[in-house]
């Protein structure tokens, strides 16, 4: 395929093609809403309580913001929308997106539920990846118990990582083991089905612990493909230099490695902790420096193709729009094996659909659950889209921009 000379965020025709009249319009009630802080803040308060009361909301919620955001409440619910999309030449990153069980009953449902997503993925055309949160199926509590040793430890992170095991107490080594073998079990099924595997990236004071044993599947199941593959959050003043490491430790190891750029959701959450428990915030201090950083890693990604698989997870349209030009600057393919882009369901249809109409290998990524269940992930949703400067306004804009296309 020959590079694509112009590619351009604006054509609304192509960004919502997949959506019927009655949907465009939907989608601008609900983002309109969402436009109203005071609206969000309510809602996201009042929400979780009114859920459990057990009050009839959820056919409302069903019909308005989880349809927007959510691919369904089963995994063959998925389907429908999974199918619209591939008319797009759009793929799909399946998320199981439910949240904050605990107790390893749960966990190892977690794990088959991943396994079960990973079986179906592979049964469909346009599915290559799924997504995983490690505090899916590991407890929270540990997480931080661990990411807390590490941090007091010196030298390597692998290095750090087996120092805390030899230092922590034997139940807490022997629940580790079970969530190593959570993990193992997923990354097999993966490999088995060549599905890819996103392992999301949450607090940074659990991240060591994830990254390490992140790291350690890559090193087992990395040797021929990318099959599994980390997240590092370009809000965090030290995850370029992370990024770095991981690739010399892959060169070193012979491995491929995975990695999703996205620059971080949990920003207020990490400073307010910081200035609570008085340590230096480990967030840049603006944006302008996260989207330096963001950009600096599709540049180190894409220089190192032969070694790295990267999937640029952003909504930011200038990052996007980079990754295409370094990519034709470079000569190489906008559906390079080793390059994907990845959008949330129901955010940014420009980027995603102007993208796949460009030749480029390009995603959504699709939740699905009860409703109860992805609560969490609808609320951060409708916080980002009333916080993020300038998002809710940028889609309402191409969304009446196509509505007025359409005479409507
Ligand atoms: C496919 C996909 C997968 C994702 N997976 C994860 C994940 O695993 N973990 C995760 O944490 N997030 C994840 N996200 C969300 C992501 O981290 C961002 O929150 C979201 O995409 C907004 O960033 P942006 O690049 O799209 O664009 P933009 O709108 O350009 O950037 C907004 C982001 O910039 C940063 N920012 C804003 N203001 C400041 C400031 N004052 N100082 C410093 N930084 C600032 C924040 O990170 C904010 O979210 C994912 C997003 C996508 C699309």
């Amino acid at each position: 395929m020959e590079p694509h000379p112009e590619i351009s965020f604006d054509n609304t025709e192509l960004a919502f093609g997949y959506k019927n009249d009655k949907q465009l319009k939907k989608a601008r009630f609900l983002f309109s809403l969402m436009s109203k802080p005071w609206l969000v803040k309510m809602a996201v308060k009042m929400t979780p309580p009114v859920i459990k009361s057990g009050l009839p909301v959820k056919g409302l919620i069903r019909k308005t913001i989880f349809g927007q955001f959510v691919g369904g409440e089963t995994l063959e619910q998925t389907a429908a929308v999974a199918k619209k999309l591939g008319e797009h030449n759009v793929q799909v990153i399946l998320d199981y997106g439910v949240e904050g069980k605990q107790g390893e009953e749960n966990f190892d449902h977690a794990r088959d539920e991943f396994i079960r997503v990973i079986n179906y993925a592979a049964t469909q055309p346009n599915i290559p990846f799924m997504s995983v949160k490690v505090t899916g199926f590991a407890r929270f509590g540990l997480l931080e118990k661990l990411g807390e040793v590490m941090k007091q430890q010196e030298g390597s992170l692998m290095k750090k990582y087996l120092n805390t095991l030899e230092q922590i107490s034997s139940a807490d080594r022997e629940e580790w083991h079970r969530v190593r073998e959570r993990m193992t079990r997923v990354c097999e099924a993966a490999v088995e089905k060549n599905i890819g595997v996103l392992i999301d990236a949450e607090d940074s004071w659990i991240q060591d612990p994830v990254d390490a044993l992140i790291l350690l599947m890559m090193d087992i199941f990395n040797k021929k493909r990318p099959v599994i593959y980390n997240t590092t959050q370009h809000y965090r003043t030290d995850r370029l230099q992370f990024l770095k490491d991981c690739y010399a430790a892959a060169v070193e190891r012979n491995f491929l490695f995975g990695i999703k750029l996205v620059r971080g959701a949990y920003m207020e959450k990490e400073r307010k902790r910081a200035e609570k428990m008085n340590y230096p915030s480990p967030i840049h201090t603006n944006k302008k420096a996260t989207d330096k950083d963001f950009n600096a890693a599709v540049e180190f990604c894409i220089e190192h193709l032969d070694r790295i698989s990267v999937i640029v997870a952003s909504h930011n349209e200038y990052s996007n729009l980079y990754t295409t030009q370094l990519l034709q600057q470079k000569g190489l393919l906008l559906n390079h094996p080793h390059v994907h882009f990845s959008q949330l369901y129901g955010m940014s249809d420009n980027i995603t659909f102007n993208l796949a109409h460009a030749g480029c290998s390009v995603s959504k990524y699709l939740p699905f659950g009860p409703i109860r269940d992805v609560i969490p992930y609808l609320m951060r949703r409708a916080q980002e889209n009333t916080s993020v400067k300038g998002q809710t306004g940028r889609e309402m804009m191409l969304i009446r921009k196509e509505i007025k296309r359409r005479k409507l």
